[in-house]
């Protein structure tokens, strides 16, 4: 059986169900093609972020600092809990249930949204011409006036570090550990290395996270990363080997030795994990027959402009598959960005104030430019700077760790960029990536008013100080 669609987008991951979701509220009859199973065998929606990546390490990662709040700081508080312990088995329960709740919540909104579901593994064909191939090897045509593709990413394999059993893993096998291993190595001190390192840590494992890389979070504001470095190690143990090379790794029963290099030394340890975080690669392989002409870059990404259009005119692309960050809100808003503009809307999109995020303890989220970058662009610019620790509300909380810092142009005072690591960051970001679209200065944030007490008048207090004039912190003399 064939079907004509005006839409149909292959990958049911963020950026595809957002897309297929706002072509269907716009008219479009739209269907979304998606091949990811559970491991039980079943259909799941939501791609990477709800299945095995956002959502799962984001419970793990609750689970986990509730667990260690409670052993460790709520007698801080005059609460005391006798015997604490957690049940391995339960807590992976309960984050299959919170992926099964978000993954069946997908598929309501594309039924209620009237989209058409397809489970399979799509390739396109022709430019309006989809090939469906189901779990039993039937396949199936659909044409569509339109296609988007939004098929994702997958981890990055290591060459001296092949995958093996549950001992060497990728981000995915780390979501589901059966028993906390005694020492876990970690490849990879990116986004998805800190996050699963934090999980694991809490939960009592050593970890020992290896990078390449000379600089820590090199894409993060220096002072942050700097504050977040210290604070991971002290907190959680966890080691941060930085300038450090896996070069070889071989596992024997359980367990598997690491060898890297550091300054042109040699040297090897015993782990009874290996989690390679290195990275991920476009899904671009075997999705579009060659005839297609679809242009990739030297790395596999499919090559768009900024309205995610590919070189073939009815065929788009969104999501981690193409240029900029690997996020899943910014693949959602490329998708309905794609939506509207096959309306005739002209919906753009504005790259320069996206958030990012690490849900580490305390968090660090970013918006907009580092200092070294306005550097390196020749670009004049001030600074505000908040600690957490003169805030009244993270004190009550228990959670001074931290700062905010704002940057603004030095003579227009536009909010160029704003960084913070706090227990909240996550949430505080947000506030500065709405400013920063409005392109507020950091006087107009000065000027406004913020509840009291919360944790977002820090983001006020920074901007105050910008201004040197902070009420609840010392000026820095001018
Ligand atoms: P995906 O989510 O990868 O979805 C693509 C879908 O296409 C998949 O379901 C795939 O099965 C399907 N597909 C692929 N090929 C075909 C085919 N031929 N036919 C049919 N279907 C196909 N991002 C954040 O913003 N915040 C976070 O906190 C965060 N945490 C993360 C934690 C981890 C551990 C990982 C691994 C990633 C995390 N990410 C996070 C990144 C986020 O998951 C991705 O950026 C996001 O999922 C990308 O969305 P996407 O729709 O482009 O692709």
């Amino acid at each position: 059986m064939s079907e004509n669609f005006d839409v149909i987008v292959i990958g049911a991951g963020p950026a595809g169900y957002v897309a297929a979701i706002r072509c269907a509220q716009l008219g479009f009859k739209t269907a979304c093609i998606d091949k990811f199973v559970d491991p039980s065998g079943s259909p799941s929606l939501g791609g990477t972020c709800a299945n095995v990546g956002c959502i799962p390490s984001k419970a793990l990662l609750e689970v986990s600092h509730n667990y260690t709040n409670t052993k460790n700081d709520l007698s801080k508080q005059g609460i005391d809990v006798y015997g604490v312990k957690f049940d391995l088995k339960k807590v992976m329960s309960y984050k299959d249930s919170v992926v099964k709740k978000l993954t069946s919540g997908v598929a309501m909104l594309l039924k209620a949204n009237n989209v058409t579901s397809i489970h399979g593994t799509a390739k396109l064909l022709t430019n309006q011409s989809v090939e469906v191939t189901d779990n039993k090897n039937n396949k199936t045509n659909y044409q569509a006036k339109n296609v988007i593709l939004a098929i994702g990413s997958t981890p990055i394999e290591c060459k001296d570090a092949k995958y093996h059993k549950d001992i060497i893993v990728d981000s995915t096998g780390a979501l589901s550990f059966n028993e906390v291993p005694k020492r876990l190595a970690i490849m990879g001190a990116g986004v998805i290395g800190l996050e699963l390192g934090s999980v694991w840590a809490r939960f009592g494992s050593e970890v020992v996270i290896f990078e390449a890389m000379d600089e820590f979070l090199p894409m993060a504001d220096k002072d942050i990363a700097k504050d977040l470095k210290k604070n991971i190690e002290k907190n959680t143990g966890i080691k941060i080997e930085l300038g450090t090379k896996v070069t070889n790794s071989t596992t024997t029963g359980n367990s598997v030795k690491v060898t890297y290099e550091k300054d042109g030394e040699i040297s090897d340890q015993e782990f009874d994990k290996l989690i390679v975080a290195i990275g991920r690669i476009p899904n671009t392989n075997n999705v579009v027959d060659p005839s297609v002409g679809l242009k990739l870059d030297t790395r596999g990404f499919v090559e768009v402009d900024k309205y995610c259009a590919t070189n073939i005119p009815n065929i788009y692309a969104i999501g981690d598959m193409v240029r900029g960050p690997m996020l899943a809100h910014k693949g959602s808003e490329e998708g309905v960005m794609v939506a509207e503009r096959l309306a005739g809307k002209k919906t753009e999109l504005n790259y320069d104030t996206i958030p990012n995020v690490v849900y580490t303890s305390p968090e660090v989220a970013w918006v907009g430019k580092t200092e070294d970058e306005l550097k390196k662009e020749g670009i004049p610019y001030k600074t505000g700077s908040f600690p957490m620790i003169a805030n009244g509300r993270s004190l009550a909380h228990n959670d001074v760790r931290g700062l905010i810092k704002i940057i603004a142009h030095e003579q227009t005072d536009t909010i160029l960029g704003v960084h913070i690591s706090a227990a909240d960051a996550s949430e505080l970001i947000a506030q500065a990536v709405i400013s920063m679209n409005f392109t507020a200065s950091s006087e107009d944030i000065g000027l406004i008013m913020f509840a009291h007490p919360s944790v977002s008048e820090t983001f006020h207090e920074a901007a105050l100080a910008l201004q040197g004039h902070a009420i609840h912190t010392v000026n820095r003399k001018k």
